[in-house]
């Protein structure tokens, strides 16, 4: 019987690298609903529109086309068919993205592109709102979190494999302001649900974390 697993938590708490893995190892579906929000911003800054513009963001939600396409390293993520997997983790994205995730009309739109596909099971999501408004039913919500420093480390980390420089005071201050912002929007405000069971992955190793989720699956 397949079930559906939801996956939240902070920034860089080790979210998608587990359900990845999870997914893969459950033969699952694996959707990263941040790269949804990602995309719709990356829709906004491409149009030229400033992100503070509600009204402009949510007129051009219509034309906005997501999908997920399975590539040779990995899930690629596509905008109107156009391969924006790099293009939706840059730093102008990342720094926007949480500003469009708070507006009413983005979460309506992608909150019901997501639950269409779970609506079957078999799936792993990992976001801020699975376990609380995506898939209030899931059989198993998980709430990943980790210290700062960890999660700030970890960047810091993934960006020196990607060849990037980037100054770790810079990288935590942006993972809090993020923090900040999704735990205090008005809409599902990230916050671990009733029934999730929360792990806190600071010191963990990937393994680790994985073994943790699959014995509450098995639980
Ligand atoms: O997970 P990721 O860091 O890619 O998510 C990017 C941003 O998208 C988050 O900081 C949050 O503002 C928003 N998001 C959300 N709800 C989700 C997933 C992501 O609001 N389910």
């Amino acid at each position: 019987n397949k079930i559906s697993i939801a996956i939240d938590g902070p920034a860089s708490a080790g979210k998608s690298t587990v359900a990845k893995i999870l997914a893969k190892k459950m033969c699952y579906i694996y959707l990263d609903t941040g790269a949804m929000y990602r995309a719709v911003t990356l829709a906004v800054l491409n149009n030229g529109i400033s992100p503070e513009k509600a009204d402009e963001v949510a007129a051009l939600l219509p034309s906005i086309e997501i999908g997920f396409e399975q590539g040779k390293n990995g899930q690629l993520v596509f905008l109107n068919g156009a391969d924006v997997t790099e293009a939706v983790r840059q730093p102008e994205v990342t720094n926007n993205v949480s500003q469009i995730a708070a507006q009413e009309a983005v979460r309506v739109d992608l909150v019901k592109r997501q639950q269409e596909y779970g609506k079957h099971g078999g799936i792993v999501m990992d976001g801020r709102d699975i376990g609380t408004a995506v898939l209030p039913n899931a059989e198993v919500k998980i709430f990943l979190v980790a210290s700062v420093e960890e999660r700030a480390e970890r960047r810091y980390q993934e960006n020196i494999s990607k060849g990037i420089m980037t100054d770790f005071e810079t990288l935590k201050k942006e993972i809090e302001e993020r923090d900040f912002k999704d735990t205090t929007r008005e809409i599902s405000p990230l916050v671990q649900a009733d029934d999730a069971v929360k792990i806190d992955t600071t010191g963990m190793s990937i393994e680790d974390v994985v073994n943790a989720i699959e014995n509450v699956v098995n639980a």
